[in-house]
Parts: C-alpha cells; structure tokens; sequence
C-alpha cells in the first residue's frame, strides 16, 4: 500500500500520520520525490484502514499496490535508485562498465586484465573466484585465494571488485572485501542466500535466472531489500529458449520493462547472454540503446587458454574499442535523455 503525501507538507504533520499507520502491523518505507513524499506500507495492509489516513489535510492519495513486488516496485520509489560504488555511480546518468576474467585463474593472469581493463576504461573489474559449474570436472575456482587476488587487483588497479558468491558461509567474508556482491542466474532463487545478503549492506548484483520471469527476478530483489540492503543492481543476462545457435537468448526487452516497473539500476551481460565472442559487442551497444545502466562484459588476455567461457571472452583490444563504441552511441542518445 501506498501513501501519497504532498511534497512539501510540514515534517510535523507527516510525523503525526506515521504515528497513527504505526499502530497497524506494517513497516513504513519513507521516500521523498519531488512531486510527492511517498509512504509505502508493506506487511499486513489488509488490516490498514484507508479511511483513517485519508481524512489527514497532507495526504492526498491510498493506493493498493496490485504487484507481489512491493520495495522494487516504481510506485513505491519514484525516483530511479542510485547506487554509488567507488567512482561509479550505477542506475544515474552514467554508463557502468564492468569487465574482466569469467574466472580468476593466476595473479598473473588477473593482474593482467585487470590492468589492461583499467586502461580500456573499465569501471570495475570481474572475476569469478567461486564457479558455478554445470559439470563437477570443470575448473571450480580458485575460491578464497581467487578472491584474495581480485583484492590484490583492486590495490594495484583501484578498480572496485564484481564476484560471485555461492554460499551463504561465504558471506562475511564477501561484505568485507567485495564492492558488488554477484549473485548469478543459478542461485537467483536461492532464498536462503538471498536472506543473507539482505542483513549485509553492501550492493548487490542479481542476475536474472536463465528461466525466471521478469517479476521472479523482481521478487528475488524483494528477499534482499526486505532485509533492508536496497542496494540492488539487477542484471539481464540471458534466457534458456528454444534456440540453441546462442548460448542463451539475450531479452533486451526486459531493460525497459525492468525501468518502468522498478526503480532499480538495470545492466546487461551480452557475454552470457550470447555466449560467442561475435556477438558481444553488437548486444552491448544495443544494451546501451536499449537503456540500461551498465554492461558486464567477459575479457581474457588468452581467451584460447582460459579455463571457462574462452569463447565468449572479448581479447583486451575489442574491449577498448567497444569501450569507445558505447561512448559514441551514448553521446548521439545524449541530447534526447
Ligand atoms: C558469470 O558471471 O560468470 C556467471 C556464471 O554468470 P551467470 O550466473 O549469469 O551464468
Ligand atoms: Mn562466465
């Protein structure tokens, strides 16, 4: 449920009227717009009685809101959410770009992208310490040495630090050290997790599961901000369709639908999303079009030799030019944003 109060009302009489909705069993959620401060009520709000907050001077709307997602929904946070981690800032104007190794395998090989990513532009650097693997034979990472790397990575480069976390033992751990939190396609449903990660307050990326609907990914979100982490970067990465030329079936749809329907910052991952090197950078620039906030995008140094997801590992050269791409389609898009 929402309360619409008039911007500009006197604090004191918004604080009288939470006294009155605290009485009834629900956590308020405050936002203040430009246009409205809105009050957005979630628990048991069949309880609520509209009436009792209608009859307040300031207030001058009660709406249901029909959505199972109530925190992630736009209604209930006008304003896009911005999400600051280091010198970026995700969800606002700005275009974030995320890149780095599917894995950390050696510090060699971290240190180098790392560095090459950095001169390309990157905002932030990826690597996956943790791996979710389809087959237990696969390369697994390197998990907490893998992690102390990309910390390493970070001294050098100063660049903020994407991985994933797999389990919830690992989430003390990850609060401390990680600056962007991944939670992948797999474990989007992972409720326990989910719950976790809604105590910590460090930003999270959740990427779309390769078979959720867009309110699944939305209701996902809802897990962790309920624990009252609102720090949620949602990211399209592909679906499992009945086309299986492309790894996945990138849904730059959802990008636009994600902004109407949630305030969240919404990236894209054409490297999952496509899974051939090829097709990268044109999923990327129309990413870009499409509206998102961000990129994640895959880069080895030796993409023959790495040890997961070579063929849809960009060399540091394209990166640099794709770097230089997204900047073009931003800047011919600018002057109609
Ligand atoms: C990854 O980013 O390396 C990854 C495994 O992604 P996803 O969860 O989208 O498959
Ligand atoms: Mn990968």
């Amino acid at each position: 449920m929402i309360v619409k109060v008039r911007a500009g009302s006197p604090e004191e009489e918004i604080q009288k009227l939470l006294e009155i909705i605290e009485r009834w069993p629900v956590k308020v959620h405050r936002s203040d717009g430009i246009e409205h401060v809105l009050l957005g009520l979630v628990g048991d709000t069949n309880s609520v009685d509209p009436t009792m907050i209608l009859s307040h001077d300031i207030v001058e709307d009660v709406v249901r809101i029909a959505e199972p997602y109530k925190q992630a929904n736009r209604r209930f946070h006008e304003q896009d959410t911005v999400i600051r981690i280091g010198d970026a800032e995700i969800g606002g104007t700005d275009f974030v770009t995320i890149a780095g190794p599917c894995a950390v395998e050696s510090r060699e090989q971290i240190m180098t992208i790392a560095k090459a990513v950095k001169a390309a532009g990157a905002d932030m650097l990826r690597g996956g310490a943790y791996k979710p693997r389809t087959s237990p034979y696969s390369f697994q990472g390197l998990g907490d040495e893998g992690l102390d790397l990309l910390m390493e990575a970070k001294a050098e480069t100063a660049l903020p630090i994407v991985t994933e976390i797999m389990s919830v033992n690992d989430v003390d751990r990850f609060a401390k050290d990680v600056d962007l939190i991944q939670v992948g396609a797999r474990n989007m449903q992972n409720f326990t997790l989910l719950k976790e990660l809604g105590h910590i307050r460090k930003p999270i990326l959740l990427k779309r599961g390769q078979s959720a609907t867009i309110e699944d990914l939305l209701m996902s979100a809802e897990y962790i901000m309920d624990g009252g982490n609102t720090e949620v970067v949602l990211c399209e990465r592909g679906l499992r369709t009945f086309e299986n030329y492309s790894r996945n079936t990138l849904d730059l749809g959802a990008v636009p639908i994600i902004k109407k329907l949630s305030h969240l910052p919404v990236i894209v991952d054409p490297s999952h999303g496509s899974g051939k090197r090829f097709m990268v950078d044109p999923l990327a620039l129309a990413a870009v079009a499409a509206g998102a906030h961000g990129i994640i995008v895959e880069v080895h140094n030796d993409p023959e030799l790495a040890l997961s997801d070579g063929q849809q590992s960009l060399y540091p050269e394209q990166f640099a030019v794709l770097v230089e791409k997204v900047k073009a389609v931003q800047d011919a898009l600018r002057k109609y944003r």
